[in-house]
């Protein structure tokens, strides 16, 4: 990839804090030519212009790596991975946490293996499934400090998919794009039900500064997820809680 675009990224984790290592961009880089090589036989992504790709799916996803509770949290799930969006880019920069990626997709998932085992990203695992199984597996329910989602479904329903997975006081972290008002009021109710409160966090300072369209809604677990939710496979995205 152009020396340039890795520079931009480069440029995004230090704003971040982040320390950039020539082995952390090399990860990348392996990662970007592993999603091109695969995406001729898998459907990964639309996005294959170098910029798009390094501003939209790489600097987009770290950008919760700003996040004020971050240093609490060890255990991470990121829901609908899809290609590892946005949990590849941050496991790459957050060795010491511990990354779980789940996909209902066999395929992605198959891809991902290949991508932990080249990257050798030894504190990651990725699971097939569905978020409303695996949501109501004892090893997995109320066991994460954070889960991630991006572009996935819309807020009441992913916030089925994800807040079963959340521990009290952790936090869901959902990637939404910046106009989402209407969708936020839409999901307070169910929300609520399923134990979560919206929490605000200041705005990110890439968002503006790389024009990105996408912010990060926080969600705290205050209280238990009722046992009856997740609801079977298919219900959540059928029938969404109001
Ligand atoms: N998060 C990635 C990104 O931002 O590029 C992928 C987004 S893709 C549009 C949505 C992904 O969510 C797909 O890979 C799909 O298989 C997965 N997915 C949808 N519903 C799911 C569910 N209930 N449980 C697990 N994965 C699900």
């Amino acid at each position: 990839m152009n020396s340039g675009h890795m520079d931009l990224l480069s440029n995004a984790l230090l704003k971040l804090n982040i320390s950039v290592t020539p082995q952390i961009i090399e990860k990348f880089s392996v990662y970007r030519a592993m999603v091109m090589e695969w995406n001729k036989k898998i459907n990964l992504t639309s996005i294959t212009d170098d910029k798009e790709f390094v501003l939209k799916h790489f600097i987009d996803s770290v950008m919760c790596a700003s996040f004020s509770g971050m240093n609490d949290i060890n255990k991470i799930i990121d829901v609908g991975t899809g290609a590892g969006f946005p949990g590849i880019p941050l496991s790459i920069i957050l060795e010491n946490k511990e990354f779980i990626l789940l996909d209902a997709l066999n395929k992605r998932v198959q891809f991902l293996s290949e991508v932990i085992h080249k990257l050798e990203l030894n504190h990651v695992k990725v699971f097939h499934g569905r978020a409303e199984d695996l949501g109501n597996d004892k090893d997995h329910r109320e066991k994460y400090d954070l889960c991630l989602s991006r572009a996935v479904a819309k807020l009441n329903v992913l916030s089925e998919y994800c807040l079963p997975f959340v521990k009290i006081n952790g936090y869901f972290a959902a990637y939404k794009s910046r106009s989402i008002e209407s969708e936020i009021k839409d999901s307070l109710k169910a929300v609520e039900l399923l134990g979560g409160a919206v929490v605000k966090e200041k705005d990110i300072p890439l968002s503006d500064e790389f024009q990105l369209e996408h912010q990060i809604i926080y969600i705290q677990k205050v209280k238990h997820t009722p046992q009856k939710y997740p609801r079977k496979a298919g219900k959540p995205l059928k029938n969404p809680l109001k």
